[in-house]
């Protein structure tokens, strides 16, 4: 019997600010698996902000989304049937699956497929804490900022998936951790339940000003490291408040996403506080993912490592999530619950 597919195919680019209209739900015969190739049934998709740069057009670290095709994404799930000898039948897998219900994949392509153990951690935190976005953090964390005991830590988007691993991996490292989040809500979850020593909302302060001295205040001895998830205003006013010889990683700028205009304010401070500004692709440190995973995995299967996820459920709801994640309606990882 052949199965029927959902997807959601890039129908559009935006300009500015996406829309729904920018994509189409479709459905499509499964094919079946050949020799080699597995196929695997969607439990989860993994929304995240890179998927909005790669559905521009222009030049960038990465190729863009083609327009009619299915939109990439991180999946989690359980083979149905394999043809390839490393996978069998009912084996929980993440893949780079995309916007669908169904991909039938090499089973030997890298990148594509991994087994994962689910008995201490849950499957969708392959998609969160012990995946991409974790990684992300240990990555720009360890290797970047590459922090001391007694050293401020300073993130921003401190909620969201990859900003609390930040958080708490610098705690574990004995820094004070400071977090830069939206809305109250946001900072006493940062604050109370992820265990970061402050959180600044930068929606209560909307000029330069105003959020270095709410930074001043969280980090009465300056900050050491800054893990940057949106640049912007944010960018200028922790720069400020840099010590002499910190580490900035520049994860992210999600502030200028759509578009919006990233001048920075004051660059001489670069040289002023002899600062290194790194940026970085966390799928460039692939010899970095075993290590990242392998305390990633044991801190949320003992409790240490904490997250939250906002779910969409079904398919159909993925683009207007989507777009909630670009606004920051969503409250840590953004999943779409396929089952
Ligand atoms: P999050 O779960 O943190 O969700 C995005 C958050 O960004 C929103 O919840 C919102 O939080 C915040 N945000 C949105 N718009 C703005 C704005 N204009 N100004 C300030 N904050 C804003 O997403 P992820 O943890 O998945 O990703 C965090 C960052 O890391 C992104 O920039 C992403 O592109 C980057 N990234 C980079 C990787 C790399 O290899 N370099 C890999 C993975 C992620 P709030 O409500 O607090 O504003």
């Amino acid at each position: 019997m052949t199965m029927t597919n959902q997807q959601v195919l890039l129908s559009s680019r935006p300009v500015g600010k996406p829309t729904t209209d920018n994509f189409r739900l479709v459905q499509a015969p499964v094919p079946a698996p050949q020799e080699g190739q597995v196929l695997v049934r969607h439990h989860f998709l993994s929304l995240d902000p890179y998927m909005r740069g790669r559905m521009n057009e222009g030049r960038s670290y990465a190729q863009p989304q083609p327009l009619d095709q299915v939109m990439i994404g991180g999946t989690v799930g359980e083979v149905l049937e394999s043809r390839h000898p490393a996978y069998a039948a009912g084996d929980q897998v993440v893949g780079m699956g995309g916007w669908q219900l169904y991909s039938v994949v090499d089973g030997g392509a890298a990148g594509m497929l991994r087994k994962v153990d689910t008995r201490h951690v849950p499957l969708a935190a392959y998609l969160g804490a012990v995946g991409m976005p974790g990684v992300t953090a240990w990555v720009g964390l360890v290797d970047i900022i590459d922090p001391r005991s007694g050293q401020t830590v300073v993130v921003s988007a401190a909620s969201g998936a990859v900003g609390s691993a930040v958080g708490q991996l610098a705690k574990a490292r004995g820094c004070r951790a400071v977090g830069i989040a939206g809305g109250a809500d946001k900072c006493a979850y940062v604050r109370d339940e992820l265990g970061f020593d402050d959180c600044v909302d930068y929606k209560a302060h909307r000029d330069l000003r105003s959020l270095s001295a709410a930074l001043k205040q969280a980090c009465p001895d300056g900050i050491d490291g800054y893990f940057d998830n949106v640049g912007g205003l944010v960018l200028d006013a922790v720069m400020l408040r840099m010590n002499a010889f910190g580490r900035i990683a520049v994860c992210g700028m999600i502030s200028g996403y759509n578009g919006e205009p990233q001048p920075m304010a004051n660059p001489a401070l670069i040289l002023v506080s002899r600062l290194k500004v790194q940026g970085f692709i966390v799928s460039e440190s692939m010899g970095r993912w075993g290590e990242a995973l392998k305390e990633l995995g044991a801190a949320v299967a003992s409790g240490r490592l904490r997250y939250r996820e906002s779910v969409a459920d079904g398919l159909a709801a993925a683009p207007e999530a989507f777009i909630g994640l670009l606004e920051g309606r969503n409250f840590g990882k953004q999943l779409v619950k396929l089952i």
